[in-house]
């Protein structure tokens, strides 16, 4: 995975103290290594991960059928209000967690839900308590943006627990209303005064727009240290901003597909040439595993570019997207988009030592190995991650996780969980992980053979 996208047979992994002392074939092994069969598995860098909500990550699952609406009334108006220090702490340890697990080593924490420094400082104690890499996002959307970024107790907490600490790095987390006054402006010189970068949802349908990149970029904002989260529905004009000001854009494909942001966007950005990274958005609805990413990535993308040929009666003969695509974009792409080419991402001489093994001798899909990407982005999973390192340390190996205490984490993610129904009320938190289901009909059809279709035939099909 390096700038050439080299894949090599048969080769060693070394790595020493944090860091990757060699990669070659026939390696010798120090004294005392410890040495972890490879053999018949894919080594690959630790997956980063630039976009996730880690604090929702309590209430894994409860938001599968939501849109984007459903999901702004709980989570802005009603269950985010409620999120104590502790609920935050909760979903953060279970999604630092599951990161780990799915072979994430690297995670941007989207943290909006930081209502007090409390909250914030309850953030960094689980993403501590866990051995991956973490950037914390710091957000809030119970206030603007302006107002808690500028407020003495947050550049306390600034000063007191980031402390430049290589697994845990700082950026600002708000969205760009479009609001002409630009009342975001503040928290942007507070960025800037704080020499961090800033993660934004923009091109949010019905809620961020290309008004939110113009007042961005007239305001000297866009900077290669902006993250551009989904820019699922901005015109060309916007992409261009972005491409001239070298931001990121960090895809989140499952949730752009099923919530509405837009359409997923990689198939109209790749034609700026734009940084791209993926990420995982909430575990409220999808899984925090970036094989889905890479796997619906590919999907909506190509989909994509058929369907527009098809619109013009024409033929998609070969794809442009590539496996090696996706694989690079959760891997260098991410490092990328967090500033960090030059320590993340690959297995290169020097790198740090976030590392993957993709194995699992019991599993029929792990042979045979022909084309390494593509076994990455369409056939592996989870569940074939046997080892993760991260920083030269080994946080999983044959498929488990190492020194974690994951009864702990149940056991605070299963109170949050408690603690939200009770707070809700049993028929709100029904209501709400039940949205209603707009009305639809079969459409009358003239070729409809009445005998054919028996009452048997009838009731084994879905009531839509
Ligand atoms: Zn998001």
């Amino acid at each position: 995975m390096d700038a050439r996208r080299q894949v090599l047979a048969d080769t060693d992994v070394l790595t020493v103290g944090h860091r990757i002392e060699a990669v070659g074939q026939h390696l010798d092994a120090p004294q005392g290594a410890i040495v972890i069969d490879a053999s018949g598995g894919i080594v690959m860098p630790g997956m980063i991960d630039t976009h996730r909500h880690m604090w929702q990550t309590a209430m894994r699952g409860y938001g599968a059928d939501w849109t984007l609406t459903q999901y702004f009334v709980w989570y802005y108006l009603e269950s985010g209000k409620l999120f104590r220090p502790e609920d935050i702490h909760a979903g953060n340890l279970l999604a630092a967690i599951e990161a780990l697990d799915a072979g994430v080593t690297t995670v941007l924490d989207w943290s909006h839900g930081l209502r007090t420094v409390d909250h914030a400082e309850a953030a960094v104690d689980a993403l501590q308590s866990v051995p991956g890499r973490y950037v914390l996002a710091y957000g809030n959307i119970q206030q603007p943006p302006a107002q808690w970024s500028t407020a003495p107790e947050f550049r306390d907490f600034v000063r007191r627990r980031i402390t430049g600490d290589d697994m845990l790095g700082f950026q600002l987390a708000f969205d760009v209303t479009g609001d002409p006054a630009f009342p975001e402006a503040p928290a942007f010189e507070a960025a800037r005064e704080l020499g961090v970068g800033v993660t934004t949802h923009a091109g949010v349908w019905g809620a961020t727009s290309d008004e939110s990149i113009r007042l961005m970029y007239e305001g000297g904002f866009m900077t290669p240290q902006t993250t551009y989260v989904h820019a699922a529905s901005l015109s060309a004009d916007s992409y261009q901003r972005i491409a001239a000001t070298g931001g990121s854009i960090s895809v989140a494909t499952e949730s752009e597909q099923s919530a509405g942001q837009g359409y997923p966007p990689t198939w109209a950005i790749r034609a700026h040439d734009i940084p791209v990274s993926l990420s995982m958005d909430t575990s409220v609805w999808w899984s925090g595993d970036l094989f889905s990413a890479m796997r619906t990535t590919l999907g909506a993308d190509r989909a994509r570019e058929h369907f527009e040929a098809h619109l013009k009666g024409e033929t998609v003969t070969h794809c442009s997207l590539r496996a090696e695509h996706v694989v690079e974009w959760a891997t260098r792409g991410g490092a990328h988009t967090l500033g960090r080419d030059h320590d993340l991402g690959s297995l290169e001489v020097g790198k740090k030592a976030d590392v993957v093994l993709i194995k699992n001798d019991q599993s029929p899909v792990s042979f045979p190995l022909l084309n390494p990407y593509g076994h990455v982005a369409f056939q592996a999973q989870r569940g074939d991650v046997h080892t993760v390192l991260v920083d030269g340390r080994v946080v999983k190996h044959e498929h488990r996780l190492v020194g974690i205490d994951l009864a702990a984490a149940r056991r605070e993610s299963e109170a949050t969980a408690e603690y939200l129904r009770s707070a809700l009320g049993d028929e709100a938190w029904f209501r709400g992980m039940n949205p209603d289901i707009p009305e639809s009909k079969v459409l009358d059809n003239p070729y409809t053979y009445t005998e054919y279709r028996s009452d048997a035939t009838r009731s084994t099909r879905p009531e839509v």
